[in-house]
C-alpha cells in the first residue's frame, strides 16, 4: 500500500499556522495528531483533544521508553509527537500534518527524508505582536518569550521547502492544500 505523506508545519506563535492547519485537516479529512506537552492547559483546552497534558516526569518516562517520533523543549516546556500517531497513519496510507516547532521539524525530516516542511509567517513582526496580544490567551511574560523565540524561529526558514506568508486565511489554506496534493 502507498504510504501517506508527512507534512510538517512550523512558524512563530501567532503566525496563524494552527488556524490554517485545522481548517485544512477538516477539509481533507486528515486525522488529528495530538501532541504531548508539559505546559499548563489554557482555559478551554481539553486533555486528549488539544494535547495530552503530562507532568515532566511522565514526559521524561516516555522519552526513556522511546515513545516519541520527535520532541523538543519549546518556550520552556516539553512538546512531542508520539511515534504511534505518525507511523500508524502513514502505514495506513493516510497523510499526516504535524504542527510542530522548528527543532522537532528538523528531527522529523532527518527520520523521513521525503517529509515536506512548510514555514508559516506574518508579513512583519508588528503584525505578529498584535496577533499575540489580540488573542488574549497569554500573559505579558509569555508574549515576550514568544516574540523573542519568533526571531530565532525565523532563522530556520531557509531550511523549509515552502514558506506561506499568512495574510489571508483562505488563500493560505489553498496554498497548503496544493502543497499536500502536489
Ligand atoms: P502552544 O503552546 O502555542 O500550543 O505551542 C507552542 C509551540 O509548540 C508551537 O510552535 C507548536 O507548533 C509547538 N508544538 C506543538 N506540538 C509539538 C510537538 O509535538 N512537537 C514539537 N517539537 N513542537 C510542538
Amino acid at each position: 500500500m502507498k504510504k501517506g505523506k508527512l507534512v510538517i508545519v512550523s512558524g512563530p506563535s501567532g503566525s496563524g499556522k494552527s488556524t490554517v492547519t485545522k481548517i485544512v485537516k477538516d477539509r481533507l479529512n486528515i486525522p488529528l495528531s495530538i501532541s504531548a506537552t508539559t505546559r499548563q492547559p489554557r482555559v478551554g483546552e481539553v486533555d486528549g483533544k488539544d494535547y495530552y497534558f503530562l507532568t515532566t516526569e511522565e514526559f521524561e518516562n516516555k522519552i526513556k521508553n522511546d515513545e516519541f517520533y520527535e520532541y523538543a523543549n519549546v518556550h520552556g516546556n516539553y512538546y512531542g509527537t508520539l511515534k504511534k500517531v505518525v507511523e500508524d497513519n502513514l502505514d495506513k496510507g493516510l497523510n499526516v500534518i504535524l504542527e510542530i516547532d522548528v527543532q522537532g521539524a528538523l528531527i522529523a525530516k532527518e527520520k523521513k527524508k521525503d517529509a515536506v516542511l512548510v514555514f508559516f509567517k506574518t508579513e512583519n513582526m508588528e503584525i505578529l505582536e498584535n496577533r499575540l496580544r489580540n488573542r488574549k490567551t497569554d500573559s505579558e511574560e509569555v508574549i515576550k518569550t514568544r516574540l523573542e523565540n519568533a526571531l530565532k524561529e525565523l532563522e530556520y526558514q531557509p531550511k523549509y521547502d515552502y514558506t506561506i506568508i499568512n495574510v489571508d486565511i483562505e488563500k493560505s489554506c489553498e496554498k497548503l492544500i496544493n502543497i499536500i496534493n502536489e
